[in-house]
């Protein structure tokens, strides 16, 4: 049953991968201003990143990001992707991810720790999608490079997901990611959809009170 679901579903990937190229070709890689962030220093220098305590950085962090044309020769993306490995792993900001949004470029490109790999590597993940969650939720204190200050534990994080990416050579994975990998990656897609971990606290507590009041109309 589940390498059913999982043929169709890289069929349907595959029918995805080639509609993108058509696509591909139209749209922009980066635009102007984007470049100029990006190439402003070389690939060793972390990037500032985005606080959710200053109003412009924030409304940046809320939107939502763009397609990445990947292209291995491209030295704009390149450059983009190392200066984000730099930032994540610049001593002042240690995260287990970092989204391209967090450095201030709305392009679905994220890097994610493997806890479930040996040595734990950083990954590149880029136009990632979540295809299936698990029912099972996990409790997983967690906390953002741009919410500083802060960290909190959510119950309503998948356990498992089926996720599907492209990589920085161009090539395509989709795999089943569990544990607590799952959660940077679900932390990680969210910010590329421009949401933030506190958005699914806030809704847990509308939840709990809503629970709250059909418990004391049901008293
Ligand atoms: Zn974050």
């Amino acid at each position: 049953m589940i390498k059913t679901t999982l043929l169709s579903l890289l069929f349907i990937g595959c029918i995805a991968c080639n509609s993108k190229k058509e696509t591909a070709q139209k749209t922009p890689r980066f635009t102007a201003e984007q470049a100029q962030l990006i190439m402003a220093a070389d690939s060793v220098t972390p990037m500032r990143v985005f606080k959710i305590t200053k109003k412009s950085d924030s409304l940046l962090l809320r939107t939502p990001s763009e397609r990445v044309i990947v292209d291995p020769n491209d030295t704009i993306l390149k450059n983009l992707i190392d200066r984000m490995y730099a930032t994540v792993r610049d001593s002042l900001s240690l995260g287990a991810g970092i989204a391209a949004p967090q450095v201030g470029v709305l392009k679905n490109i994220a890097w994610v720790q493997r806890f479930d790999k040996e040595g734990f590597p950083f990954e590149v993940i880029i136009n990632p999608v979540i295809k299936q969650y698990s029912k099972k939720k996990q409790d997983c204190p967690e906390g953002c490079l741009s919410i500083p200050g802060r960290r909190d534990t959510l119950s309503t994080r998948a356990y498992a997901i089926l996720v599907e990416y492209d990589k920085p050579d161009a090539t395509h994975e989709i795999e089943m990611v569990e544990d607590f990998t799952a959660v940077v990656f679900q932390h990680e897609i969210d910010h590329l959809n421009g949401i933030l971990y506190l958005d699914h606290l806030k809704q847990e507590v509308k939840d709990a009170e809503g629970l709250m009041t059909l418990d004391s109309l049901s008293n």
